[in-house]
């Protein structure tokens, strides 16, 4: 991104040009979440002084503009990730609520006692944490797939993890911590020579790079708005019509139903069957802004502006005496992970918040990689589309400062 489009997109964030403790805010949280532009807030305020009505049921005016407006943006999420259909594009509370309403779903229809999960050692708790619950009520087996030092995966060794009694394989596209982009694709291949469907954890994907699900062939593919420059409280599920059709609904409530008696109940079409209650039609419609304001700039060009800079970011911390970066691959996302000697994560965090540097510390929601890495935790830089340069000189001389202090 050219200097002068990148100031003019700074613009268009008011908390970028904040100070905190007397600093301009350096904001390096955005595997955390993200900021939102003014055109994600305004539509959201528009929205509920001009439009508001509840979706879906209302013969007037107001809910038939406030249902266009909500299924517009389900076209919109359909568009960006490239899906057949919007009957493939559940709304979730975000990245968890969809991975639970998946496990929960798929499970119950296509899992058995001894059937086995193939998750990677780099999940977020999100992807684990919903598998044990599972595993409690019914007794399936979650098998990992190991990474090397550097934090890729050991695609030889995932390929062995498969067995007769593998149903479905759930991986992150990039991992929060280490940045690593899995080879999800080639995953995913492999997975299907074996008849076994593939969720991928879209969550520090989506944000910076172009995805397309069918080229893909990703079975699943989940995310959360509020990382990718929209509203907190909305995410996706992306489900193959042919799964969704056959899974069972999450939860039960109005909108997912067609027809309610005490005796029998049937179930609405997809995607509705998945949707009980009053869906957050403001939150969708916030997610589509914020999806139109990524398109705009273009994914393409978002993914080369956040390549240079975590570049530029490596060699400048590699320079910092003691530094010791996790996370190494060779196709690595806008995520560094960090210590300092033998700094305390959390000191490191706290005093480079003095300074107005806001980055994230501790271990990140993924304790088994923690364990594999053999450290308590980490700190974590990550760069969204508005971040620059200067902004991670000031990093590298915040982190040089703080070093000195100890
Ligand atoms: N998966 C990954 C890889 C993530 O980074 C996160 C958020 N840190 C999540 C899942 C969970 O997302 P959310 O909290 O928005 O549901």
């Amino acid at each position: 991104l050219k200097d002068m489009n990148l100031q003019k997109i700074r613009a268009d964030f008011p908390i970028l040009s904040r100070e905190v403790y007397g600093k301009p805010l350096v904001y390096f949280d955005n595997g955390a979440t993200t900021q939102k532009p003014r055109q994600v807030v305004d539509a959201i305020t528009d929205e509920y002084y001009s439009v508001n009505a509840n979706v879906h049921r209302g013969v007037h005016f107001l809910s038939q503009q406030a249902t266009e407006l909500h299924e517009a943006s389900r076209e919109t999420v359909r568009k960006f990730i490239n899906a057949g259909s919007t009957n493939e594009i559940i709304f979730t509370r975000g990245t968890t609520e969809s991975i639970n309403l998946f496990v929960s779903s798929f499970g119950e229809e296509f899992m058995q006692e001894g059937d086995e999960v193939i998750l990677s050692v780099m999940e977020h708790h999100s992807n684990i944490v919903p598998w044990q619950l599972l595993a409690a009520k019914r007794g399936i087996a979650i098998k990992v797939i190991p990474m090397n030092d550097r934090g890729e995966l050991l695609l030889d060794e995932y390929k062995q993890l498969f067995s007769e009694r593998t149903k479905i394989v759930s991986v992150a596209h990039v991992s929060n911590v280490l940045g690593t982009m899995n080879p999800v694709g080639e995953m995913i291949g492999y997975a299907h020579e074996q008849g076994v469907p593939v969720l991928v954890d879209g969550a520090q994907s989506i944000p910076h790079m172009p995805v397309d699900v069918r080229d893909l062939d990703a079975d699943f593919y989940v995310f959360s708005g509020h990382k990718v420059y929209g509203p907190t409280g909305v995410g996706v599920l992306y489900g193959k019509e042919e799964w969704l059709d056959k899974m069972p609904p999450y939860q039960g409530g109005g909108e997912m139903i067609q027809h309610v008696s005490f005796e029998r109940t049937t179930f609405n079409e997809l995607p509705f069957k998945f949707e009980a209650g009053t869906p957050d039609y403001i939150g969708t419609t916030g997610l589509a802004k914020a999806l139109d304001y990524v398109s705009a700039i273009g994914m393409e060009k978002i993914a080369a502006h956040e390549h240079e800079l975590t570049m530029y970011a490596m060699s400048r911390l590699k320079e910092i005496p003691g530094m010791r970066i996790f996370g190494e691959a060779q196709e690595k996302g806008s995520v560094i992970s960090f210590l300092v000697g033998d700094i305390h994560h959390f000191d490191m965090g706290t005093l480079l918040d003095r300074l107005g540097i806001a980055v994230r510390t501790g271990h990140h929601c993924a304790q088994p990689l923690m364990q594999r890495l053999g450290i308590e935790g980490t700190v974590r830089a990550s760069f969204g589309l508005y971040n620059t340069k200067e902004e991670i000189d000031i990093l590298a001389a915040g982190i040089e400062r703080v070093s000195k202090m100890f």
